[in-house]
């Protein structure tokens, strides 16, 4: 099978499983015990802070271990508007293609009075920072922009509009998710006050993540109970899977350029071959995007037929996200960036991994033109626009 979904979640890699199981297996003591068991698993974990810290350039006490991604978003945000309200700011900005475990939590706010700014991300999937300058208000308690997006790919301009936060004196998060382990991320130059990150998206396991919150910023905790992580979030820690996740990203780091050095000659390669491909076009700015990810739309044809014809190829791939998969509504990002229904409906994403080959690209590209044409052959739409009946978008 030739995988390429790597954006909705990632293979853990030899050594974060080794490490999960050698923790599960030698180190089972919870942390929060006082004899040497429990305590040995304490250094395990402490030392994985330090490490997760090391690679985003944060200090180990700014890093809280959370269940993943969508729960340090939540945290993030409901903790700086929570934390606003008392100041009596109740202004959010954000963008249109952020992840759902940030349009829906601002959703939620929403409803409890909170307004929110969603700013347009343009045809080519950027945010422009001079629109995050003219949207601050005296009453903006945060701006939460995502390093890079899930769906298309497209990395904004994080350092830029931090230092535009900064300077406006408003709060800075940002969800990395897709960021971390892949491309360089240091909290202390991109100016971010806070990020949320998930370990199975850079081969760690499933169910873990972290936030990163600056020091001298407060963060209020959803979850009560225990003392853990300083008291802002309960619950016995998952020893293991921290600890494997602070391999997997050790090693994502280490081999970052090479990796996506890698990648990106294979992406570009994808996008040439599918280039070629009669009223296709692809989603987001061409070079501003993750090494590995590559999006297009193809007009006259359904998405989700295309993927379950490439799985009987043996391709993994992806059309918007898992999340909206399953419901019929095109993916929020692609109406976003302008995509009409019907071409958005007609989409794929093909997030390719670091063990990715040459081969396995020309199979790709191979595959994808087949499949298209074949169902080209006996889409009601396409014998419309062939037939002029409609007009062609791409
Ligand atoms: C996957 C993803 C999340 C959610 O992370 P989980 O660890 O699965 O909860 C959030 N944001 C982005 C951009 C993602 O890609």
């Amino acid at each position: 099978m030739i995988y390429a979904d790597n954006a909705a979640t990632t293979k853990m890699s030899e050594a974060a499983v080794n490490r999960m199981f050698s923790v599960i297996n030698e180190n089972f003591g919870n942390p929060s015990s006082l004899y040497s068991l429990g305590q040995r698993a304490k250094e395990i974990l402490e030392s994985a802070r330090e490490d997760v810290a090391k690679v985003i350039n944060a200090r180990a006490k700014e890093i809280y271990f959370t269940s993943g991604g969508s729960e340090a978003d939540n945290q993030a945000i409901i903790s700086a508007a929570k934390i606003g309200e008392k100041k009596g700011k109740k202004h959010i900005i954000s963008s249109a293609f952020e992840h759902h475990a940030v349009l829906h939590t601002l959703k939620k706010l929403e409803r409890e009075g909170f307004e929110v700014t969603l700013l347009n991300v343009h045809e080519n999937g950027l945010v422009v920072p001079e629109e995050v300058a003219s949207a601050i208000r005296e009453d903006t308690c945060l701006v939460t922009i995502m390093f890079a997006n899930n769906e298309i790919g497209t990395i904004q301009p994080i350092r830029e509009i931090g230092k535009i936060c900064r300077e406006k004196g408003v709060l800075f998060h940002t969800d990395a998710v897709q960021a971390i382990g892949h491309i360089p991320v240091d909290v202390e130059a991109d100016n971010i006050d806070m990020l949320s990150a998930s370990g199975h998206k850079f081969h760690g396991p499933k169910g873990t993540g972290f936030l990163y919150v600056k020091k001298g910023i407060r963060l209020l905790n959803l979850i009560e109970g225990g003392a853990q992580e300083r008291g802002k979030r309960a619950g016995t820690e998952n020893v293991p899977g921290i600890a494997a996740m602070a391999v997997a990203l050790k090693e994502a780091a280490e081999k970052m350029e090479v990796n996506a050095a890698h990648l990106e000659r294979n992406r570009n390669r994808l996008i040439e071959g599918l280039k070629e491909i009669p009223h296709s076009a692809i989603n987001g700015d061409e070079t501003k995007r993750l090494p590995g990810n590559v999006n297009f739309c193809f007009e006259g044809i359904e998405g989700e037929s295309l993927l379950l014809l490439l799985d009987d190829k043996g391709i993994a791939a992806s059309s918007g996200s898992a999340c909206t998969s399953g419901s019929l509504d095109p993916s929020h990002v692609l109406l976003a960036i302008g995509r009409v229904h019907d071409v958005a409906h007609g989409s794929l994403r093909l997030s390719i991994g670091e063990d990715i080959t040459e081969k396995e690209v020309e199979t790709i590209i191979k595959s994808v033109k087949e499949v298209v044409e074949y169902l080209r052959g006996f889409s009601p739409i396409w014998r419309d626009l062939t037939s002029g009946k409609k007009q062609f978008i791409l």
